[in-house]
């Protein structure tokens, strides 16, 4: 696996960022000094991907999705690492994709992706989960890392294979698999549908009821989303079935009834944030009849 070791990872959100002129970190993680994230209250500190593999503390645990347990299996790193997001190893007739990243990656993880059958190409939503992500393309040969061009600003250690992909939708593995792009929490914001299953990222988060999401322009300092960016979020989502909803973290999945949980919620959001929903929502408009 390659190593750059003009490279350190920020403690508080897990992004590798290449060293400076110098060869010292930058004084602040560009990831986290906006108002997405936050600098955390020791200060901005950083560490390498080497050190975390030394230190003996870290693994991470293969788990089932409850929406497909043989198909779609989370890697999530224990203890807790930065954010704390999963990636999704997403197992299809046509190879495998990982969508998300995450920090930590070790020939434990690498050995245990190569035997579920591999991986394709890497997929990753949003800038808060960009994590190690030229580690991992490294590690299984250099494959392709797709993230939305909207969002190139915030890459800052791609891929040698990297793609800034365009526009709203992309078609992977002959149409197997999709990626949306309908904005909001980032310029580029993904979701990823495959098999009915959207997985989420941070485009809508998956609540602690599991029977409905929200959206949110900053999830750690709560700064809502306007009405016509959750609207616009439902109105890219509306034209796919869609069953089973996968947020960021194990757990957080609605199972079931997922296109008519999107639709409530994004009504729901725009009704309690003191918005008319039938500005947004007809009255005359089809998507009052829906489904
Ligand atoms: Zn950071
Ligand atoms: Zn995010």
């Amino acid at each position: 696996m390659a190593s750059d070791s003009a490279s350190f990872v920020c403690i508080n959100c897990g992004t590798n960022t290449p060293a400076d002129a110098s060869g010292a970190p930058l004084a602040t993680c560009i990831i986290c000094d906006e108002p997405r994230q936050y600098i955390h209250v020791d200060g901005q500190a950083w560490t390498t991907l080497d050190a975390l593999k030394k230190d003996d503390t870290y693994s991470n645990v293969f788990k089932p999705t409850e929406a497909d347990p043989e198909n779609m299996i989370s890697i999530a790193t224990t203890p807790q690492y930065a954010i704390g997001q999963r990636g999704i190893l997403i197992r299809t007739p046509k190879g495998n994709i990982l969508w998300d990243c995450i920090t930590y990656i070790d020939v434990e993880t690498i050995a245990r992706v190569k035997k579920l059958g591999g991986l394709k190409a890497i997929v990753i939503s949003h800038p808060h989960y960009y994590s190690s992500l030229k580690d991992w393309s490294d590690a299984f040969g250099g494959i392709p890392v797709y993230t939305h061009v909207n969002d190139k600003q915030w890459v800052q250690r791609p891929a040698d294979n990297h793609i800034f992909w365009e526009g709203t939708t992309l078609d992977l593995l002959d149409g197997e698999v999709k990626v949306l792009c309908p904005g909001g929490h980032f310029d580029g914001s993904s979701l990823l549908l495959w098999n009915k299953n959207l997985l989420v990222a941070d485009t809508m988060m998956v609540a602690a009821s599991r029977k409905s999401v929200s959206f949110m322009y900053s999830f750690p300092n709560y700064w809502p989303l306007p009405p016509n960016e959750v609207k616009a979020i439902w109105k890219c989502v509306r034209p796919y079935e869609v069953e089973n909803i996968l947020g960021a973290w194990i757990g957080k999945e609605i199972m079931g009834n997922g296109r008519n949980i999107i639709f409530q919620s994004a009504k729901l959001y725009i009704q309690y944030s003191g918005h008319e929903v039938s500005k947004y929502f007809g009255p005359s408009a089809e998507e009052l009849t829906f489904p």
